[in-house]
């Protein structure tokens, strides 16, 4: 996402890779993208949320829980981003 360019990147699951087999079986290259360490934990810990209460607010259905929410940082808010519901 930034651009840069580590030794190498890391292979980031798009959907939990439990999640993902719950549903699919098997584990597949389509449910993963190489990021840097920075852009990987801003993707798990910021990005997930956003995307998932944007999805569901347009009514996107069978969306991944782990999505729902930060699996680790707990202190972003949309304050903190300063990004408002204008709806
Ligand atoms: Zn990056």
């Amino acid at each position: 996402m930034c651009g840069r360019s580590y030794p190498l990147p890391d292979a980031v699951h798009i959907i939990d890779e439990k999640e993902w087999k719950q549903v699919i079986n098997h584990d597949s290259k389509v449910n993963g993208m190489p990021l840097c360490p920075n852009c990987h934990r801003i993707f798990d810990e910021v990005l997930k949320p956003y995307i998932w209460e944007a999805f569901k607010k347009y009514g996107v259905k069978n969306m991944p829980i782990g999505w729902s929410k930060s699996n680790k940082i707990n202190d972003v808010s949309d304050m903190d981003l300063e990004i408002g519901d204008a709806n």
